[in-house]
């Protein structure tokens, strides 16, 4: 790779892409760089799928998800159902760091972060708590199966993970994601971002790659590890994105059920990206080098 790399998911991975790439001109690892990244998006109080002002769960109460990994070792650390820590990917690098563990799930994971030194606060930002409140309100509003309730209850499974993947010119790659999941979640509900293989997977020898939307369909089908062997194999990075995608529609039709909302980005060790998406709408995802940031979209496979 001649230069250094990032991408992340989303408008907000501008964000992200940009705090990675100050991480790595200040020469930390592709890691530091990546969890950097997220970090900046879980402080960020107006997106509410990530860190504070995440959407709660059906109980009002915000549960974090986050994970890391580093493509030289494979190590990787994660923690699921977090509560009252914002900077989640944070501590899934702590997990890596100083646990002879992958992943600290609940109030283990809480008790760890707090003896680790992080903060402990409420999560709830004002906004996302009145969001919270009209979206309950629209669903109980709504009765049995009517179309309105559906779309309400669709509006609950919009959201959006961070997920940041960075490469440096050694070839040497990372990745972190971070969420505060499906907004009204069940209570212990946990997806994909948590997930090595199915969030996030990542190996220098073959390429990095990260999913987000509805988790529940890339955990089914292993979509990171299995994005990372379709390039080990000798895809792009955009064909590895492409191929996974194509097995979430796949495995819907099995299902008989239409496809769920899902994305997928990668990178490879040569500096090459990708991105795909199911659905009716484009997927917006940032890429920065060096010099410049530049926001993407890609388009339904
Ligand atoms: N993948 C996340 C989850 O299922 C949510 C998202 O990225 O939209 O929790």
């Amino acid at each position: 790779m001649g230069e250094s790399i990032v991408i992340a998911t989303w408008p907000f991975g501008e964000t992200a892409v940009r705090a990675a790439l100050a991480e790595l001109a200040r020469q930390r690892s592709v890691l530091e760089a990546a969890v950097a990244g997220a970090q900046a998006v879980e402080d960020d109080p107006t997106v509410n799928s990530v860190g504070y002002g995440g959407l709660p769960n059906a109980l009002g109460i915000v549960q974090l998800d986050a994970c890391v990994m580093e493509g030289t070792t494979l190590n990787c650390g994660s923690v699921a159902g977090l509560e009252n820590v914002r900077h989640a990917a944070a501590v899934a690098l702590r997990v890596m760091q100083r646990t002879p563990h992958v992943m600290l799930v609940g109030e283990g994971a809480r008790q760890f972060a707090q003896g680790e030194g992080f903060r402990l606060e409420n999560l709830l930002s004002p906004a996302a708590l009145a969001e919270w409140q009209r979206r309950k309100a629209a669903i109980a509003s709504e009765p049995g199966n009517s179309r309105r309730r559906r779309a309400a209850r669709k509006e609950e499974l919009s959201h959006d993970t961070v997920a940041v993947l960075a490469g440096d010119r050694r070839g040497k790659l990372a990745g972190a994601c971070s969420t505060s999941g499906l907004a009204l979640k069940m209570p212990g509900r946990v997806g994909d971002s948590p997930l090595i293989g199915a969030g996030l997977y990542v190996d220098d020898a073959a390429g990095a790659a990260a999913g987000t939307g509805v988790g529940e369909e890339i955990i089914r089908i292993g979509g990171s590890l299995l994005a990372v062997e379709e390039m080990r194999s000798g895809r792009t990075p955009q064909a590895a994105c492409e191929a996974v995608i194509a097995r979430v529609i796949a495995a819907a039709k099995r299902r008989g059920v239409p496809p769920a909302r899902v994305a997928l980005i990668a990178l490879d060790p040569a500096g090459r990206v990708g991105a795909a998406c199911t659905g009716d709408t484009d997927f917006p995802y940032a890429v920065g080098r060096k010099d410049r940031i530049e926001l993407f979209t890609a388009t339904p496979v």
